[in-house]
């Protein structure tokens, strides 16, 4: 057991949506039902609220080592839907928070603060200042945001092709998230557009700026 309690221990110094070696991609048979990608043997479980099909992979935090590489797809969507922090998972509600690379909020678009979209789930007020020393995408400087608005804007995942041979995979595609081809989707990663937010200062969390309706 000791094994468990050690993996324990790290549990609390990996991000919550860091997928683990033990994860795996699940092996699965797809065919086409009422036009949409599905599975053979599909559950409840495998598609979410809008209908769109996920990619399965195995659920065991803790066990192996953490890919700090690699993003686990459950919990990153469980993260994005259910505004928990991306780092320790606890739910946010609204004191949500988005911290930006500054690459990402310098290709903004239009005015600053302009509506960004964001593949990266929320963190915690408690969790802004590790995620800023320990992101490597952080690095180089960032901005946090409080949003009052966030919006589910695209889904990035592996679209399959119907062929005499079968479902193949087509293309690794992000598209909007109403877009028709969802319906040949197999899902992996959810991205929404923070429309409606205010911009904080990380030491004081004072505002410095909003944009909103
Ligand atoms: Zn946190």
């Amino acid at each position: 057991m000791s094994g468990s309690v050690a993996n324990l221990a790290r549990w609390g110094v990996v991000p919550y949506i860091t997928a683990w070696s033990s994860e795996e991609m699940l092996p699965v048979t797809f065919v086409l039902r009422d036009g949409r990608l599905a599975y053979a043997d599909e559950t409840v479980v495998d598609r979410d609220g809008a209908g769109v099909l996920w990619t399965r992979v195995g659920f065991s935090p803790g066990v192996g080592v953490p890919e700090f590489k690699s993003v686990h797809f459950l919990r990153h969507r469980r993260a994005m839907r259910g505004r928990l922090c991306q780092v320790c998972g606890t739910p946010c509600g609204r004191s949500a928070l988005w911290m930006l690379s500054r690459e990402e909020y310098e290709s903004a678009e239009g005015p600053w603060p302009a509506p960004v979209m964001t593949a990266h789930p929320p963190v915690c007020p408690g969790c802004v200042e590790r995620s800023g020393r320990l992101c490597p995408h952080l690095r180089d400087g960032y901005v946090v945001l409080r949003p009052r608005r966030v919006a589910p804007a695209a889904i990035s995942g592996m679209l399959y092709g119907p062929t005499r041979a079968g479902l193949v995979p087509a293309a690794a595609v992000t598209i909007a998230h109403d877009d028709p081809r969802t319906r040949l989707l197999s899902a992996a990663q959810l991205h929404v557009t923070l429309e409606d937010y205010d911009v904080v200062s990380l030491d004081s969390m004072i505002v410095t700026g909003s944009r909103g309706a």
